[in-house]
């Protein structure tokens, strides 16, 4: 786990909490909030989305980095996750695989709201990920 006391990552905290709030869980009530802060400084909220489908189920940490994507943005800085849950919530494996895709440079806060945390990254999360991307247009080489 890395260990980065000197990064602020209070708005982005609040900022996940505050997206948890739209959370769309009625089936489970398990509601997860995201944040993703990007190279250009922005912040993107993400909730994790239910369907009566449940294949169809949409978690938070997608919710966000498709959010940061969808409004052109393509150097993803760092996420946090939050839930109400006894330890930090950890991302599934799906957002993880998309993490990598997307942000291979992140830093990943995971945190509860008693305030336990976990700072970790991507490559941390998906040790031997799948990497090849033929058709991606612009690389995050994390010079950021
Ligand atoms: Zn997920």
């Amino acid at each position: 786990m890395k260990n980065n006391p000197q990064a602020n990552w209070d708005i982005l905290k609040d900022a996940a909490w505050k997206a948890r709030e739209q959370a769309y869980a009625p089936y489970s009530g398990f509601k997860v909030g995201a944040a993703v802060e990007t190279a250009s400084g922005r912040i993107y909220g993400g909730c994790n989305i239910e369907n009566v489908s449940y294949g169809l189920c949409n978690c938070a940490e997608r919710t966000a980095m498709f959010q940061a994507v969808a409004n052109g943005e393509r150097i993803l800085k760092r996420i946090v996750v939050c839930a109400d849950t006894p330890e930090p919530v950890a991302p599934c494996g799906a957002c993880r695989q998309v993490m990598q895709e997307l942000g291979p440079q992140m830093e990943v806060l995971l945190v509860n709201r008693e305030g336990k945390q976990i700072l970790t990254t991507v490559a941390e999360l998906l040790p031997y990920s799948f990497q090849d991307f033929p058709q991606r247009e612009e690389p995050d080489k994390g010079d950021m």
